[in-house]
């Protein structure tokens, strides 16, 4: 499984994320998995920034990750997004949390996603779609990572499944 994260906190938000997850679920083959769709205030940034939605998503993939990579940025693009740069606001941002069990540090890619295990709605939306996929480099399943106590603090709203 492959398992990306949608944001947007700009504009029609609510209208971007039904973009995203269209122009998503075209890349992908057979069906997607979705979290809720989640309400996360944006972290340590400008408070003047609306707060973000975001939803988990998974699918199978065949192509490269440097081919989803392209292909996410291309849909990035075309939704408009306005900043660049972990801080800024934007219509739409398309992260790759898992590829598989792939584990990558490269100059574009890094997968496991930096962010991944520091999000509350990441690794909650990851426990909703692939609870029973494991942790790559490990043998322990999603479903059975416990959360951190300084993660879990971080407020997230289940606005619709
Ligand atoms: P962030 O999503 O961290 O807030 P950006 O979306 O602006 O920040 O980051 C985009 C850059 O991050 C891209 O140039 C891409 O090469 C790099 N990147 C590294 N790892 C990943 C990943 N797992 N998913 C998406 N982009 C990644
Ligand atoms: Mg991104």
């Amino acid at each position: 499984m492959v398992v990306l994260s949608l944001g947007t906190n700009l504009g029609d938000r609510y209208a971007n994320m039904i973009l995203l997850e269209k122009s998503v679920a075209l890349l992908f083959e057979g069906p997607i998995r979705k979290s809720p769709l989640y309400e996360t205030a944006p972290v340590g940034v400008d408070e003047s920034h609306h707060p973000y939605l975001n939803r988990i998503v998974a699918g199978e993939y065949h192509g490269s990750t440097e081919q989803l990579l392209l292909e996410t940025q291309t849909i990035e693009t075309r939704l408009g997004r306005i900043g660049k740069g972990e801080l800024a606001p934007r219509t739409a941002d398309i992260d790759i949390l898992l590829f598989y069990q792939e584990q990558i540090q490269s100059e574009t890619l890094t997968i496991p996603h930096h962010a991944l295990f520091d999000r509350h709605f990441e690794i909650a939306g990851v426990q909703a779609v692939v609870p029973e996929m494991k942790i790559p480099g490990t043998s322990i399943r999603f479903k059975d990572y416990e959360i951190p106590a300084h993660v879990k603090t971080q407020e997230i709203i289940e606005i619709e499944q």
